[in-house]
């Protein structure tokens, strides 16, 4: 697996974002991608669309590749 690549998203990454789901999840999967990436908390499975600068504002790091 190669290290850290901000700007090489792939469907399914599961990605830790800095700030943890109001529900304590810390995981999320990413199930679209385009100008907004969309994200599920592996956690409750909540959906959110994130802007992508936003999205990479917030990623701390990979977790699994897609
Ligand atoms: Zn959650």
């Amino acid at each position: 697996m190669t290290p850290f690549d901000p700007t090489d998203i792939r469907l399914n990454d599961v990605v830790q974002l800095r700030k943890n789901h109001p529900c304590g999840g810390n995981r999320w999967q990413v199930t679209r991608l385009g100008a907004d990436i969309g994200l599920i908390c592996l956690t409750c499975e909540h959906k959110v669309l994130l802007p992508r600068g936003q999205f990479l504002k917030q990623l701390k790091t990979f977790l699994t590749r897609g």
